[in-house]
């Protein structure tokens, strides 16, 4: 038996020890920057000529890693090497899958402030965000890993005298993996891991904006034991290797985190069956949010300010959950306000390598523009109460911005910018708070703030959202406790890290004996 499965433990850096190991897991990584991470394809490593430079937006100058960019011709040997190896791997005992995951738990664990330090370097997330994102990854091994134990016989049907029965889950076939930058590990390890431990073979295309930690973990699953074939690493190359495999024919299915438009894309392409394609390729999308919260009029108000201020702007605001809309009721409006305007001017924002740092930068010069566009539309939609300065001279930072009094169909109210900015609105009551809420295509987190139970429960039933949460902040779902995933445009409705996401990557065959 295993243990049950408990989420990873984060790091507690006012501890003495476990800031000196993280500083030397930085010291470490940065005599590591700038190698080369080739292409993995039926375990073999591939160079190309053209290269992808991952850099650290918090310094321009420094060279993460570099990585090569796959064409369609080594799309095509991706497919095929992951065709031959499914054909082992599908028969591979689901307990054996799982202890691989188990023990890639174990190596990250061991390594865990090193993938840490990466991600620092790579994305410029803050210590505690970094460490989050490490122990997220543990979380999505151990629990797929168990899951996939529970599920391994089937699940129980009825049989009549005469006949037997039985129901039990079969792999799709090959994956294409699609994984963002903004959990470099955590959602890359997790959308890669539920396809395999569930016996499908998987071709990963990182977030080009994030190649190296992806490269590394790919490392960590070959110790654990994994064939080769069963998981390839095709980085680079542009959108169009993507689009090729995801019309591919042999595509049985396709993860994707990212963007809405992305997202859409895919689901497009994917519906087209192809010359030579056999089946309904499935689509699992997460695609963002436009995340609210709620402060009624009785509630705790510095609990609501202190839940805003992380939710909207922990890891710059890079989160789909992240919250970018406040609704407050008129009583409080003001009171609310101040106070989180008072924190924002008090946060921290600079070089993610210092332990003190509570936001770095945004992660490149796209998403820097277009955040500082918003923040341009936002002084005309909105008041600006603090913020609104970019500096990318040295890296892309950009101050953690409130804008105040925001129609709620104003753009800064209804488009997802996924940066450090939070629009402030008036709700006449809690309905209209509500009301506010729901005005949205998106539909991923929430939170309420109150103490009034009857608005509770007006709200779980009323509140839109895949992942509704009371009297804390839209962010940080944790593996196995909050099964995470939205409704709408914010995906296609599934849950990462929830009792019923394996199942979307199988299908159940049925058969049945007459005696
Ligand atoms: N699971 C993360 C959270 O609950 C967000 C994931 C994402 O941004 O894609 O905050």
């Amino acid at each position: 038996m295993f243990t049950p499965y408990q989420h990873e433990p984060l790091t507690d850096f006012t501890v003495e020890k476990n800031q000196r190991a993280f500083q030397m897991a930085l010291e470490e990584v940065s005599n590591h920057l700038g190698k080369e991470y080739l292409l993995v394809i039926g375990g073999k490593r591939i160079t190309t000529t053209e290269k992808v430079v991952s850099i650290n937006p918090a310094n321009k100058e420094e060279i993460v890693g570099i990585v090569s960019k796959a064409d369609k011709r080594l799309a095509d040997q991706a497919m095929e090497a992951a065709l031959k190896a499914f054909e082992t791997w599908r028969k591979e005992k689901p307990e054996a899958r799982a202890h691989i995951l188990f023990r890639a738990a174990a190596i990250l664990r061991r390594r865990r402030h090193e993938f840490s330090a990466y991600l620092v370097k790579e994305v410029g997330k803050p210590w505690k965000e970094a460490d989050a994102d490490t122990a997220e990854a543990i979380d999505f091994l151990e629990y797929y890993g168990r899951q996939m134990i529970t599920l391994q016989h089937g699940v129980p049907v009825l049989s009549r005298p005469g006949e037997r029965n039985t129901f039990h889950y079969i792999p799709l076939g090959v994956g294409l993996v699609i994984s963002p930058f903004n959990f470099p590990l955590a959602i890359m390890a997790g959308t890669t891991v539920v396809a395999i431990v569930t016996g499908n073979t998987v071709i990963l295309r990182p977030s080009d904006r994030a190649p190296i930690v992806a490269a590394k973990f790919v490392e960590v699953m070959e110790e654990a034991g994994l064939p080769p074939g069963v998981l390839n690493y095709l980085s680079g190359g542009e959108a169009e290797v993507g689009e090729y495999l995801v019309e591919h024919p042999k595509t049985r299915f396709i993860s994707f985190t990212g963007s809405r438009a992305v997202g859409c894309r895919i689901y497009e392409r994917a519906a087209i069956v192809q010359p030579g394609q056999k089946w309904i390729k499935r689509v699992i999308a997460e695609m963002g949010g436009k995340d609210a919260i709620i402060v009624d009029k009785d509630a705790d108000l510095e609990l609501a300010a202190q839940s805003i201020v992380v939710s909207a702007f922990g890891f710059s605001g890079q989160k789909c959950s992240a919250c970018s809309r406040v609704i407050v009721l008129e009583d409080v409006y003001e009171q609310v306000l101040n106070r989180v305007v008072e924190l924002t001017k008090q946060l921290i924002v600079g070089d993610p390598e210092k332990p003190s740092t509570f936001m770095g930068p945004v992660i490149d010069e796209t998403a820097y523009n277009k955040v500082m566009h918003y923040i341009d539309i936002g002084k005309q939609e909105g008041k600006l109460m603090t913020g609104g300065e970019g500096d990318s001279s040295k890296g892309f930072f950009i101050q953690p911005t409130v804008f105040a009094n925001v129609d709620p169909n104003a753009r800064i109210m209804q488009e997802e910018i996924f940066g450090p900015v939070v629009a402030f609105t008036k709700a006449k009551d809690f309905d209209h708070a509500l009301n506010i809420a729901n005005n949205t295509e998106y539909g991923l987190t929430g939170a309420v703030i109150s103490r009034n139970r009857p608005n509770f429960e007006k709200a779980r039933e009323e509140f839109h959202v895949g992942n509704l949460y009371f009297n804390r902040g839209c962010t940080g779902a944790i593996v196995g406790y909050q099964p995470f995933g939205g409704f709408n445009m914010s995906g296609t409705d599934s849950k990462a890290g929830g009792p019923d996401y394996l199942l979307l990557h199988m299908q159940a065959k049925t058969v049945s004996e007459a005696f």
